[in-house]
């Protein structure tokens, strides 16, 4: 078994956000527009990779969050405004629209600027993943953590027929994760076999009970730092599946970073 580091591309702008940022940079280079501009919640590691990365490469940007000004920031919203971010708070019936188009496009003209989905999906998001090809064709089983699932699709376009990649869901979501999974299974793009653990979420997003905080500390223990909603489940899943007998030939584990988000903890 390896464990791939995204956690250690880079001190600041790590994980699975940075590569989901790499094509959308692209893309607000070709667009006309001067700023960027995404959303994200309190602990939001999107939010937290967009705005180093927008500072390093001195693009203005821009953090449409849900709250209120009342709320003391989060410390990953004061890392995010410390990087020269403008956060705009807005009202939970606002923050809803995200997903809607309109809306989006109205930011857009509003501040001139190219608009990332949370989350940094969107088709330009896929794109950064494309680098790991050689790499994940190694491996006979790849384990990866999941919110949206965009990461773990990104991942599954890059495996062969002889390959199963699984996919942890952070969330509990009725089911989504999974049928948009078996949606990717159908579809001619993907070869590889997929399989979704829906039964280690926990509770839910966000929810870090003390069984996960002591998982933590225990890989803290064997240099391996976990961040309490994605890695963490991650972990939990693949610990269940070995004592079960059920890991087979090479197995590669994604982080996938997130480690701002112990601060939460
Ligand atoms: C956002 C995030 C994920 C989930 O990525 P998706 O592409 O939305 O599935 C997993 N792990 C970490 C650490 C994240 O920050």
């Amino acid at each position: 078994m390896d464990c791939l580091r995204l956690d250690r591309l880079d001190h600041q702008v790590s994980g699975n956000k940075s590569l989901k940022l790499l094509g959308h940079i692209d893309a607000w280079q070709k667009s006309s527009h001067t700023r960027l501009l995404s959303f994200g919640g309190r602990w939001s590691n999107h939010l937290h990779a967009l705005a180093y990365a927008a500072a390093r490469l001195d693009i203005p940007a821009i953090g449409v969050v849900q709250g209120y000004p009342e709320q003391p920031l989060t410390p990953t919203l004061m890392d995010c405004q410390a990087q020269g971010m403008q956060l705009i708070l807005v009202d939970k019936m606002t923050y809803r629209q995200r997903y809607q188009l309109a809306y989006r496009q109205a930011l857009s003209t509003e501040h001139d600027a190219w608009v990332i989905p949370e989350g940094g999906d969107g088709p330009e998001g896929g794109v950064g993943f494309h680098p790991l090809r050689a790499l994940l064709r190694e491996y006979d089983e790849v384990w990866i953590a999941a919110g949206t699932g965009m990461s773990a699709q990104a991942l599954a376009r890059q495996l062969s027929a002889e390959q199963r990649l699984v996919v942890v869901n952070a969330v509990a979501d009725n089911g989504v994760l999974a049928a948009r999974m078996q949606a990717l299974t159908d579809s001619a793009d993907t070869q590889c076999a997929i399989r979704v653990i829906d039964d280690a979420h926990f509770g839910g997003f966000g929810h870090c009970p003390a069984a996960l905080k002591a998982l933590i500390q225990d890989y803290d223990q064997r240099s391996l730092p976990l961040d309490p909603v994605y890695t963490a489940k991650l972990a939990w899943a693949l610990e269940r599946a070995a004592q079960q007998d059920e890991l087979q030939g090479r197995v590669l584990v994604v982080h996938t970073g997130g480690l701002q988000g112990r601060r939460s903890l």
